[in-house]
């Protein structure tokens, strides 16, 4: 089904609820200390605003717990002041999101203004999506736009609930760029499709392989992810970070990759350590097999050559998982290869993911990829085929 956008609606004059994702993370003193996801809310809060909308933005910030101290710390205050210097306009801060306040402040904003309800989560209605409270927020507007991407998979009463009880919903463009991107990549991808799976865990990405199989035409495993694998095929693997109770779903895994005809390539040389917090013991070993007392803590630069070439050649890669342990400057070289790689590759480059977004972001990259998630979870969901919530209810 197509997702219906904002810019099919007439939003002139109407109060337009816009849920955004405004979670950034805060420094000691309570400042912004990184706008992306800021930023990457503002061509839809711009669009709103040039449509002459009563623009009511949302989002819910940290995950507070009804602490004393919660209202003050996870207060959507910096997240304001800092949206308003880049629309360069006012935008005020309700002090609640629902309630008598609130109805009046929607109540008094002018058309093409900006109000952001406080913190959607000081209420654990939203994220119990309680219908009350979601029909609530509804009675505050005309229109539901979802912009929140990384929410998308969870249905809160704000990124999903309300939507049953507006008379109009849309998806905004970050979401929409978000379908796009990552729904290209997987049902229509440019050949050949490449994937990139590392991480610390093969059993957070076990969906993930089976989606994935039965799409790509490659894909390339770092990270503690390739141990287990390596382990499945009877590899030595040293010390290395193995989850033992999932080698059988391993060995499907390559089982059903050699039945379908996918390359599925693990690494055949590594940079290991005696242990992950001593870089001092950084060590290059070749082959596949990791001696007795070693972890392997990055993918070699064998394996980054071969990673490399295939990442070059593809018409299309997705990547999630750092190759390795690279908080570890001596350990963060393949992940920062694969970055290099994409950014060099004419593929179409989607990355998903948390970890392997702020490698790319590291490594300076991040303009040169096609396109990066601003979904975690979100993002993975959507390439498991799961479905989303926060995306079904912009359905036309
Ligand atoms: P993403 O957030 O991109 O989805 P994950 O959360 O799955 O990625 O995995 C990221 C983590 O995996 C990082 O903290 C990284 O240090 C860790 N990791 C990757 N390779 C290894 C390894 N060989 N040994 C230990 N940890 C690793
Ligand atoms: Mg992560």
């Amino acid at each position: 089904m197509a997702l219906r956008t904002v810019d099919t609606l007439d939003l002139a004059g109407k109060r337009v609820f816009l849920r955004v994702d405004l979670n950034v993370p805060l420094d000691a003193d309570g400042r912004v200390k990184d706008d992306a996801r800021i930023r990457a809310a503002l061509p839809t809060i711009k669009y709103a605003v040039g449509a002459r909308a009563k623009v009511i933005l949302a989002s819910h910030l940290g995950r507070p717990k009804g602490k004393p101290g919660d209202r003050s710390r996870l207060t959507l205050q910096p997240a304001a002041a800092r949206l308003s210097e880049l629309l360069d306009r006012d935008v005020v801060l309700a002090d609640d999101c629902v309630g008598e306040g609130v109805k009046k402040l929607v109540g008094e904003i002018g058309d093409g203004q900006v109000l952001l309800l406080e913190n959607l989560r000081f209420h654990p209605e939203e994220e119990a999506n309680d219908q009350a409270f979601a029909r609530e927020l509804a009675g505050l507007c005309d229109v539901w736009v979802n912009d929140a991407f990384d929410g998308v998979h969870r249905a809160h009463a704000s990124t999903a609930g309300m939507a049953a009880y507006v008379k109009e919903r849309a998806a905004g463009f970050l979401v929409l760029k978000e379908v796009e991107y990552l729904g290209r990549a997987l049902d229509a991808p440019t050949r050949p499709f490449v994937a990139v799976l590392g991480g610390a865990r093969a059993s957070d990405k076990v969906r993930l392989f089976g989606a994935l199989l039965s799409r790509a035409d490659a894909i390339l495993v770092g990270g503690a992810t390739a141990y287990t694998f390596l382990r499945a095929q009877g590899v030595a693997i040293g010390r290395s970070l193995v989850e033992e109770d999932r080698l059988e779903l391993a060995r499907q895994i390559l089982e059903r990759a050699r039945g379908q005809g996918v390359e599925l390539l693990l690494p055949c040389d590594h940079v290991c350590g005696t242990q992950p917090r001593d870089p001092t013991t950084r060590k290059v070993v070749n082959g596949s097999a990791i001696p007795e007392g070693l972890m392997g803590l990055d993918i070699g630069p064998r394996t980054l050559g071969a990673f490399r070439q295939r990442i070059l050649d593809a018409g299309t890669v997705f990547w999630n998982g750092p190759v390795g342990l690279f908080e570890q400057r001596p350990f963060a070289e393949g992940t920062l290869g694969v970055a290099r790689a994409m950014a060099e590759s004419p593929a179409v480059t989607v990355v998903g993911g948390g970890d392997s977004a702020a490698a790319v972001e590291e490594a300076g990259l991040l303009s040169r990829i096609r396109h990066v998630s601003t979904g975690e979870g979100a993002s993975l969901e959507f390439v498991e085929g799961r479905d989303l919530p926060g995306v079904k209810a912009c359905e036309e």
